[in-house]
């Protein structure tokens, strides 16, 4: 049974569309089986219909013909019931309804599974029997395992519109598929699909009939690629970071130096097609700096081999590399490169759609520094049958529409409008300080990381950064970077915001967060080498990074430094041990730095309990909800399949939340928020009556919070908070804030919640 099931399964991710992986199951499960009729009914969710749609044993024109209602026939009961429905002598069940279209004999035997997944039932899988027959335990276990499986194909088919033109509809189906938030904002616009570059090693040589054909051939190519490296990097300065935008750069002054041009140039003219004599001359520069004794011209090896790939996709095209983009661009991918990004105009990328990623992924760092709306790990997507295609991204509830109706496109239009009315209502707060009516401030502080929002000026209206993330400008990067390279990187941070406070905090890698350099393969990385642990591990990374750090304040002493992912004292007092030589070393150097104050991240639930203890040790508390609520709650933070469990209003949350903030102000320390929860309008409200000191958000999202806190008084939030934590349920909870915001005035806040 299992080899026949993993046969179908093969069978039908591999067939060209729905209906022939339809017909496929229907006739492999009628073999199977051994039965007269398999059938599958799919749900029209448009018009709550169940719908045959692909059968044998039954008339095949009854195929897109037949539709049953919720819950009538036996079909809709299993729809109903959303367990299998197995009956010796169907006929004779009050639930059975005689369908003449089908031409179906009065059938018996009956055995019908729903086809489930994420919790919607999908269709049906029928087998019938003309006898009277009652299917067996493993005949059941069968259909409901090969189900199981045709759930995800289905959703594949039904994302890319197949679905709409099998159920023959002139109107078009709004199909929803499920992402993670990655930047706030709605996108509504066409698709444009990236594909990862071309695999240069998987080139063979290939003899060349016409020389001079294929010479211009690859000059074409060159002089495409730098024409394209040169629109790139026109499009992102002031976009990205400029050690990023350098790249661009290097990459050109490659492809202008003789070495790559002119050794292809003679391989070609020896007999080799382009592409093979490509291959052979970047293997052999590759080969060259891999052995290089500079860890940073090592490096250069991976540019050489992107450079390769860039080229290569030039030769084998047949269409330029940059493809007219839409005039609103959603631009969908498996995975999507910063460089990716850049072959879009600016003023044409309307949003961002990625199979792979989470809220912390590069490119949704990118995104939120750049204002795009991005919707990502949306697993159940099938990227190539998407080009084109309307989409709508919604970047505050990771929800993606392929092909909207226009029921659900108006209803986006309005929410975009009333997005722009927001825009107006919040330049209102812009300028004015973050106080509550009854006086009670909240410093609202940036989160950040990219040296791209140092800029001075960019970001007035923070009160300092709450949390520089600094494994950004090491994500960047292609090795670690070195005191002098980081204390000029934390400089500009630290100056950009003089005299406001900036809180640098130490490495947090691992988790999601994985340098190339520095790979690390764990079954579990989220409850692995991560955070702190990794840095106290490696002493010459973590003194380094303190030194720059320390360096970096110099003259400014506006640094407060931050530790992530402390879950035991001990690690906190190893931690101070590092710190205290850090200062020590620079000491004896001669330079005049200050101790700054240093805090922890309230992050691993272990932490939440031992806060006196910690208290006793640091000046201050962050909290990180975003790790705090994925190990309280037991949720991947990065999976969107349990996205709806993921909730920050959950009971517990809050009531770790509230007794962080009560011990540590009975101690005497401030408690800050730094997870995304701080930027949500609800949950900052919350937060405020929880009686946090400050909170830490993405620049974005300072307007929507000021104006919470300055419509809505303390004692307030506080009455409000006691309401929630007395509560049960996270949804109602929810519910409770939005609405207050509605009555507040501030209705317009609500969509940005998660
Ligand atoms: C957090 O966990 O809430 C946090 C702010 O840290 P990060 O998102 O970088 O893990
Ligand atoms: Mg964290």
């Amino acid at each position: 049974m299992l080899d026949t099931l993993r046969r179908i399964i093969q069978l039908v991710n591999a067939a060209p569309d729905l209906n022939q992986a339809l017909d496929i199951i229907v006739g492999h499960v009628a073999g199977t089986v051994g039965v007269d009729v398999t059938s599958v009914y799919l749900t029209d969710a448009e018009r709550m219909q169940y719908v045959l749609m692909a059968t044998q044993g039954l008339r095949k024109d009854a195929v897109g013909n037949v539709r049953l209602n919720p819950g009538e026939g036996l079909v809709g009961m299993v729809v109903e019931r959303e367990e299998p429905v197995n009956l010796e002598d169907a006929p004779s069940h009050p639930n059975y309804r005689y369908i003449a279209e089908t031409g179906e004999q009065p059938y018996h035997g009956f055995l019908g599974v729903p086809i489930i997944q994420h919790g919607k039932v999908l269709g049906v899988l029928v087998v019938q029997q003309r006898e009277i027959r009652q299917f067996g335990e493993e005949e059941e276990a069968f259909l409901v395992t090969l189900a199981a499986q045709l759930a995800g194909a289905i959703t594949h088919a039904g994302a890319s519109g197949e679905m709409s033109q099998l159920l023959e509809k002139t109107d078009e189906v709004s199909l929803a598929l499920k992402g993670l938030p990655g930047a706030s904002g709605v996108a509504i616009g066409q698709a444009m699909v990236v594909y990862p570059p071309a695999n240069l090693d998987a080139i063979p040589d290939r003899k060349v009939t016409d020389i001079g054909d294929e010479l211009e051939g690859f000059h074409e190519a060159i002089a495409a690629v730098r024409d394209d490296l040169r629109d790139y990097a026109n499009r992102m300065s002031g976009v990205l970071p400029s050690e990023e935008l350098a790249l661009f750069d290097a990459l050109l002054l490659m492809l202008g130096s003789d070495s790559i041009v002119g050794e292809t140039v003679t391989r070609i003219r020896a007999g080799n097609w382009a592409p093979g004599a490509l291959r052979e001359t970047i293997a052999e520069h590759v080969r060259v700096f891999e052995t290089m004794d500079d860890p940073y011209l090592r490096e250069r090896a991976s540019d050489i081999r992107d450079l390769g790939r860039r080229v290569l996709t030039r030769l084998q095209s047949d269409h330029p590399a940059s493809r007219p983009a839409y005039s609103r661009t959603v631009l969908v991918g498996d995975e999507i490169s910063p460089t990716q990004l850049a072959e879009v105009p600016m003023e044409q990328l309307a949003g961002i759609v990625s199979a792979s990623g989470s809220s912390s992924s590069h490119v949704a760092i990118l995104a939120q520094a750049m204002g795009i709306p991005a919707v990502l790990g949306v697993e159940d997507m099938t990227v190539g049958r998407l080009e084109g295609q309307t989409l709508i991204a919604d970047g505050y509830r990771g929800d993606v529409f392929v092909n909207p109706s226009v029921i659900v496109r108006d209803e986006y239009l309005r929410l975009q409008g009333e997005e722009s009315e927001l825009t107006e209502g919040l330049k209102k707060v812009a300028g004015t300080p973050s106080i509550t009516p009854d006086d009670v401030a909240v410093p609202l502080y940036i989160n950040t990381g990219l040296v791209s929002e140092m800029e001075p000026g960019v970001h007035s209206e923070g009160d300092g950064v709450g949390l520089y993330r600094t494994e950004i400008p090491f994500l960047m990067r292609e090795r670690f970077p070195g005191e002098q390279e980081q204390t000029r990187i934390y400089r500009k941070a630290l100056e950009a915001f003089a005299p406001r406070p900036v809180t640098l905090r130490t490495l947090d890698v691992g988790g999601d967060k994985m340098l190339s350099y520095f790979p690390v393969q764990e079954d579990n990385p989220f409850l692995g080498w991560r955070g702190i642990r990794i840095s106290l591990d490696h002493p010459e990374i973590f003194l380094t990074q303190l030194r720059a750090m320390l360096r970096a304040s110099v003259g400014l002493e506006n640094l407060t430094i931050l530790l992530p992912m402390i879950s035991t004292v001990t690690e906190l007092d190893l931690s101070m041990t590092f710190i205290s030589q850090a200062i020590g070393e620079l000491l004896d150097d001669g330079l005049e730095v200050q101790r700054p104050p240093v805090g922890i991240m309230i992050e691993v639930p272990s932490a939440v309990y031992q806060i006196p203890a910690m208290a006793e040790r640091v000046d201050y508390f962050s909290i990180g909800t975003n790790d705090l609520t994925q190990y309280l709650l037991a949720v991947d933070r990065n999976n969107s399949r349990v996205a709806n469990l993921y909730q920050t209003l959950h009971p517990a949350v809050l009531l770790a939340i509230r007794q962080v903030i009560n011990e540590a102000h009975g101690l005497g320390k401030p408690v800050s928020v730094c997870g995304e929860m701080a930027g949500d309008p609800a949950a900052a409200l919350a937060l405020l009556g929880l009686g946090v000191d400050s909170l830490s958000m993405n620049a974005s999202n300072l307007p929507r919070v000021k104006w919470v806190i300055r419509s809505f008084t303390a004692s307030e939030a506080r009455q409000l908070v006691d309401r929630a934590c007395a509560m049960e349920d996270p949804v109602a909870i929810r519910k409770l804030y939005n609405s207050v915001l509605e009555q507040g005035g501030l209705g317009g806040l609500v969509r940005a919640g998660n």
